[in-house]
């Protein structure tokens, strides 16, 4: 027998874990979708996620997941065999590269590793060489989730105002919004991609593109494109069938509705996005010291390039599936598979896992997965440290005690 059988947890970086009320706004008929109050909940929502974003700028809707947004997002910047500098820290940037390929885009791709934030001086030097300004965009993660790696966005801002170069600045936010802090008008993020079911607690399905003034007047330049993809209607209607540019996703609406009243009504975005940081620092506090150079450790070094909701970890020989497969069938927990993390040796990542810690996750979750790896670990006999559980119970009650005070 195995002690599996209960509440299944599917700790992954998304989709992430759904809240019970965001499952129960979604579980009601379809609604007038011709007329009535319908609309209103649309435009409410495009209002409540631009304050997610930090931003004034637009925001057009889309019955998809993060490729189909991938995919948009490129149409609305860019036309067939126009020049596109991609910046990878990780997997994510490079199937979004493949797409925009596969669109007849030219791409240029500067690769940082799998551990590693983008080198500023190498994104100078690129930009600097493109005399012709002739790359119209540029692609980057701001976490990529494969890697768990958190770029700095506002620093490729200052890179391009320096040099004077006209390209579009196109940000990956699908794992962050909602989980690590976004401002895209602050950062001089142009376009934004985002998705629903990471940080906005909601069943895939609503696929988000934020974009300003310049990639609207950038937009405006390139002439006809592809009707379904075009950001102009979707954004500017307040109506429901141009929003969605056909049938709405009418269930996805109700939950992603309930779930952005939990966000910024319910716990505020400001504790929101604390309760993502002091967890995770739980999280690397107990895989510090777990850490082993025979068994498990961080894969990313420096905190301050770490994802809020993703923690990519490194399990040496087989250790990362081993895991994997452990908790699942011992534990009921599903952990992240490593994805291109390792080189064609181990093309399935077996030595890597990751945790997924975004969204509708709290202290007893958190404790929970850590609970289950220290338990694997163990049983797997995984080299590893001891004093990781201590290390997190002490660091959420260190935590506790640093609020103020809460009267019985
Ligand atoms: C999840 C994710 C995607 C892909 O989203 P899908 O909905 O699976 O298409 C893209 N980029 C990032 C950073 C992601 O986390």
């Amino acid at each position: 027998m195995s002690l599996s059988f209960g509440r299944e947890y599917l700790a992954i970086p998304g989709p992430s874990v759904i809240p019970d009320k965001v499952l129960q706004a979604m579980h009601q008929p379809s609604p007038n979708i011709y007329e009535g109050p319908f609309a209103e909940t649309i435009n409410s929502i495009k209002r409540d996620l631009k304050q997610v974003a930090g931003t004034s700028g637009n925001v057009a809707l889309y019955a998809a997941n993060g490729h189909g947004v991938w995919d948009a997002a490129l149409s609305n910047m860019a036309a067939n065999g126009e020049e596109i500098l991609v910046l990878a820290t990780g997997q994510f940037a490079l199937h979004w590269s493949e797409l925009a390929k596969s669109q007849g885009l030219n791409i240029q791709i500067l690769s940082f590793g799998n551990r590693a934030t983008i080198n500023t001086a190498k994104v100078w030097n690129s930009l600097k060489n493109d005399k012709g300004q002739n790359i119209k965009a540029i692609l980057v993660p701001h976490v990529d989730t494969a890697t768990s790696v958190r770029n700095d966005i506002m620093a490729l801002r200052c890179i391009l105002d320096e040099l004077g170069h006209p390209a579009i600045l196109c940000a990956d936010i699908i794992a962050s919004l909602g989980t690590d802090a976004v401002k895209l008008d602050e950062w001089g993020i142009d376009v934004a991609v985002a998705a629903c079911q990471k940080g906005l607690m909601t069943p895939a399905g609503i696929g988000i593109l934020f974009f300003n003034k310049k990639a609207e007047e950038a937009r405006d330049a390139l002439g006809q494109i592809n009707a379904h993809w075009d950001w102009r209607i979707r954004a500017s209607s307040d109506q429901i069938y141009p929003s969605f540019f056909g049938t709405p996703p009418t269930q996805q609406v109700f939950g992603l509705r309930a779930a952005l009243d939990m966000l910024l009504r319910e716990e505020g975005l400001e504790t929101a996005l604390r309760r993502h940081k002091v967890l995770a620092e739980v999280i690397w506090s107990a895989i510090d010291k777990w850490s082993h150079p025979d068994g498990i450790r961080m894969t990313v070094l420096d905190p301050a390039i770490r994802s809020h909701g993703v923690t990519s970890v490194e399990a040496v020989n087989g250790g990362g599936i081993k895991l994997q497969k452990w908790v699942t069938e011992h534990m009921g927990l599903t952990l992240g598979r490593g994805l291109g993390m390792a080189g064609p040796s181990d093309p399935e990542c077996r030595d890597f896992f990751r945790i997924g810690h975004m969204g509708h996750v709290n202290g007893h979750m958190v404790l929970g997965i850590l609970g289950a790896i220290d338990t694997g670990l163990k049983a797997l006999n995984i080299p590893h440290g001891g004093g990781a559980l201590a290390a997190a119970t002490s660091a959420i009650a260190d935590f506790t005690k640093s609020q103020t005070p809460t009267s019985i």
